[in-house]
């Protein structure tokens, strides 16, 4: 019985394709669309899903989002202060979390993967057991 329904509704579609419902999420009322491509019953409501949409996004990136740009935050403020070389624990202990980053980059003159926080990249520079660090900023002149 429903699957008649909505084989009707199909045939009724595809006679008129001007014919539409609105793909607003709580709206989904059918109107008649000016234009082919139009998705929206009006243009508040093409605004409204595309902010859901945009909290959707937000809501699934945010807790890494977060953290990478706590990174970036740790990096800038080591390479601003002037401690551009650091290790692990300094790292660490500013709440660093090596897990996230933005990007990996190989470096020019050899095959060492250099793991970036944006514009900030973290070159291992010794590897004993302090783990120590050079902070490196890409396009290094502004301290935003
Ligand atoms: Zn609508």
């Amino acid at each position: 019985m429903q699957k008649e329904f909505l084989n009707v509704q199909n045939v009724d579609n595809q006679m008129d394709p001007y014919k539409k419902n609105c793909k607003y999420r709580y709206c989904n009322r059918e109107f008649v669309a000016k234009r082919l491509n139009q998705l929206y019953c009006n243009y508040d409501h093409k605004k409204k899903e595309n902010n859901c949409k945009a909290k959707e996004i937000r809501d699934k990136t945010k807790d890494i989002d977060f953290i990478i740009r706590r990174n970036r935050r740790i990096l800038k403020d080591f390479f601003y202060s002037g401690k551009t070389e650091v290790n692990y624990n300094d790292l660490e202990l500013q709440g660093f979390n090596h897990k996230y980053s933005t990007h990996i980059e190989k470096e020019s003159d050899g095959n060492a993967r250099i793991p970036y926080y944006y514009e900030y990249g973290l070159v291992l520079i010794n590897s004993d057991i302090w783990r120590q660090f050079k902070i490196i900023n890409k396009n290094g002149k502004f301290n935003i």
